[in-house]
């Protein structure tokens, strides 16, 4: 195994095209790289949690910079010869024939096509923002969506939650056991008297004064001049898609209750053949450690689906490996 770094990206045949190489991509790539596969990684580098400084609830990495769990990851795939890589965006891809039927010509930013016999999507989300004055320099910072990320930090402070929508009844209901909160309806979450009586009865104070903005680590600043200084806020974004090549090659999508995701099988087989995706982009609430789950599976779902096969959507995984052991010895 080589230790220097990546090899860049050509124009030849790959096994598997894995787009997106942060927790999900990684974690897909290193199955398959030790599987000996010939893959590329494409990566733009713009993760999820590129906001925030330290992660927290990856088993072994809890409390660490988010940056040096991506970093070592990506040098875990870098160590091996079998692994390329290109730092940019691919633009487009589309199915393109290939020997058993499934190929898929990728483009790349630098004006390269290349092709592969499989794809791992792991390309992620992006938030879109509640247009609060002061809230988006303060992501990842004091203001969060994930209280398992973010909560414990708070030591039991004061936490507010800002309403960007009817949703954010469920984020004011759990965050009583991280903190005494403050929900801050906003004009964008009206509450019936069943709501109401729920959260007093879980010791959530409603604050229906509209927030003009946030001031100082997390000091919510209202129309009627009061200031509540908060421990930290959290609130719910959209997410949306951070590509469209989902979309272009054709794969279903579900809708979660902050935005659309690529439907998956349990071999994290898409609805498209051949295509598997993992992580943010993949699952309605995810987080590094589930990321790093889905990415495994999808790698080695995809080298499944070299080995044994393209299946249907949704085929059970172990009928993939109960028809192969006729024919192959060694499967696991
Ligand atoms: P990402 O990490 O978002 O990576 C996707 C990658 O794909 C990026 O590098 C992107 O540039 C690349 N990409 C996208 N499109 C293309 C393309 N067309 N071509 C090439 N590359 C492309 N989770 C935790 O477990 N613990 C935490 O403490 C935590 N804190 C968080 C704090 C904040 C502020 C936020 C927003 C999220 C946090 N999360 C946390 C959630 C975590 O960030 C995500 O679950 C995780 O990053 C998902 O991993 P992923 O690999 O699916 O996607
Ligand atoms: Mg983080």
């Amino acid at each position: 195994m080589n230790t220097t770094e990546p090899t860049p990206a050509s124009t030849t045949d790959y096994d598997v095209i894995v787009i997106g190489g942060s927790y999900a991509g990684l974690s897909a790539a290193l199955q398959l790289a030790r599987a000996r596969r010939h893959i590329l990684v494409v990566d733009a580098g713009h993760r999820r949690n590129r906001f925030a400084t330290s992660s927290h609830g990856f088993l072994t990495r809890d409390g660490q910079p988010a940056a040096d769990i991506a970093a070592e990851g990506r040098a875990n795939v870098a160590a091996y010869p079998n692994v390329a890589w290109h730092d940019g965006t691919a633009t487009a891809a589309r199915h393109d024939g290939g020997s058993d039927g499934h190929a898929f010509v990728v483009e790349l930013d630098d004006a390269r096509t290349v092709r592969g016999a499989r794809l791992v999507l792991a390309t992620g989300v992006r938030d879109d923002l509640p247009h609060i004055d002061g809230l988006a320099e303060r992501w990842g910072k004091s203001v969060f969506h994930c209280p398992y990320c973010h909560g414990y930090e708070l030591n039991e402070g004061r936490i507010g939650v800002l309403a960007s929508g009817p949703l954010s009844v469920h984020q004011a209901q759990m965050l009583p056991h991280w903190g005494h909160v403050t929900f801050f309806t906003n004009g964008v979450c009206p509450l019936d008297d069943a709501q109401r009586a729920d959260l007093q009865a879980r010791g959530v104070q409603v604050d229906d004064t509209p927030v003009l903005r946030l001031v100082n680590v997390a000091t919510v600043v209202l129309e009627d001049g009061r200031q509540e200084i908060m421990t930290g806020l959290f609130t719910y974004g959209r997410v949306h898609m951070s590509s469209p090549i989902a979309q272009l090659l054709g794969c279903a999508f579900d809708e979660g209750p902050l935005g659309p995701f690529i439907r998956t099988d349990e071999s994290r087989q898409t609805t498209v053949p051949a295509v598997f995706a993992a992580g943010d982009a993949m699952r309605a609430a995810s987080s590094v450690a589930l990321s790093v789950a889905d990415g495994a599976m999808a790698g080695v779902g995809a080298h499944r689906s070299l080995l044994f096969g393209v299946t249907p959507f949704a085929a059970p995984m172990m009928a993939v490996s109960a028809s192969a052991s006729s024919s192959h010895s060694g499967a696991r």
